[in-house]
């Protein structure tokens, strides 16, 4: 793994990103942000779940004077997702927003107006490049589309830089997982603005926790990104869970989780082995515990290859052993399995 590249640090409310702070989870709501009462509730599950970031869609103007009463109600940043309207912008930041995502070059003139309210509030801004939704200019430069996605980058930072602004984030997302690495290690050569990393439009659960997996966990291992969000065409709460499993599987999580290994089964599996891996992980995502937990299949070979976790279980016909660090403690009837590991795991 690399050292990390050092990036600026930037305060978005209560959460500073970049620099040596912990890689900060993002999510996007999907509700209707008319609908504060609807955005609130999903937004309060998913910091239940472990998002530290949220941003949503301001389309409208209805949406903007919602984002007063969702930001009095939640905990973690919030980010309002802006293009072309300043009106919007300047809305959602007196409604408190805590960061705006909008590109400067999109917006004309009246960048002037977003730039001053935003520096007098402290309030950053992230650039979002698309490689779908390039500017024609920059595809007429016939530099190839991640030189193209850099040169977008650095058009609108050259717009904020020219009115002093620093308070800046930078993603370069694309659907295309070489394209994404290829843009974000472009950027992260010539500047040193924390970048908010991301597959973009990368499909449903398998495929984009794929997607996701390779191109952000390439670009973490190779010490570039300073926040991430997974996109998934689903439920938001699934990025999370997906953003946090990637982080603790490379070691860069930034609060205690319970890490469970669970073997594949096979032929000589004598329980329902999914079904009690299935609960134990549900029962288990949330509880912010530095443990590892194994659930194995048969005795035969679960105990030892189960030896480096905390505590596990392995399977039998009709029961379970269960052990810490490699050690049989005692054995379970199936029908107790889930609620002893658990119970066990609450005293640890
Ligand atoms: Fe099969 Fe046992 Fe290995 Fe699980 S632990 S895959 S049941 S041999």
């Amino acid at each position: 793994m690399k050292k990390r590249r050092l990036t600026r640090t930037i305060r978005i409310g209560h959460i500073r990103v970049g620099g040596s702070h912990p890689i900060a989870i993002q999510s996007m709501t999907t509700t209707d942000t008319r609908d504060s009462l609807a955005t609130i509730a999903q937004i309060k599950k998913l910091e239940a779940a472990g998002c530290e970031i949220v941003r949503v869609a301001v389309p409208d103007e209805q949406a903007a004077l919602a984002l007063g009463t969702i930001k009095k109600a939640i905990d973690i940043p919030l980010v309002a997702d802006i293009h072309f309207d300043y009106r919007l912008a300047l809305l959602a930041m007196a409604q408190g927003v805590d960061k705006l995502r909008i590109n400067p070059g999109n917006i004309g003139a009246k960048i002037g107006e977003i730039v001053a309210m935003a520096r007098e509030r402290a309030i950053p801004i992230r650039i979002g490049v698309n490689g779908g939704s390039l500017e024609k200019e920059m595809l007429e430069k016939n530099i190839g589309l991640a030189q193209g996605m850099l040169a977008s980058a650095e058009k609108h930072i050259q717009i904020l830089e020219d009115l002093n602004f620093d308070q800046i984030l930078v993603s370069l997302k694309a659907s295309d997982v070489r394209l994404s690495i290829e843009a974000y290690q472009a950027f992260s050569e010539k500047y040193d603005y924390p970048l908010h990393l991301g597959i973009t439009e990368a499909g449903l659960p398998r495929s984009a926790t794929v997607k996701s997996a390779i191109g952000l966990g390439y670009l973490l291992l190779n010490g570039i990104g300073d926040t991430l969000r997974i996109s998934i065409t689903g439920d938001p709460l699934d990025e999370v869970a997906v953003a946090q499993e990637l982080l603790a599987s490379i070691g860069l999580e930034s609060r205690k989780r319970v890490k469970i290994i669970a073997c594949p089964t096979c032929g000589r599996t004598e329980i329902d082995l999914i079904k009690i891996a299935t609960a134990v992980d549900a029962a288990l995502r949330n509880v912010e515990k530095d443990i590892s937990v194994a659930v194995m299949g048969c005795i035969v070979n679960g105990v030892g290859e189960g030896k480096q976790a905390d505590i596990g279980i392995a399977g039998g016909k009709n029961k379970a052993v269960l052990f810490k660090k490699g050690e049989i403690i005692r054995t379970i009837g199936e029908a107790d399995i889930v609620s002893e590991l658990l119970l066990e795991i609450e005293k640890m």
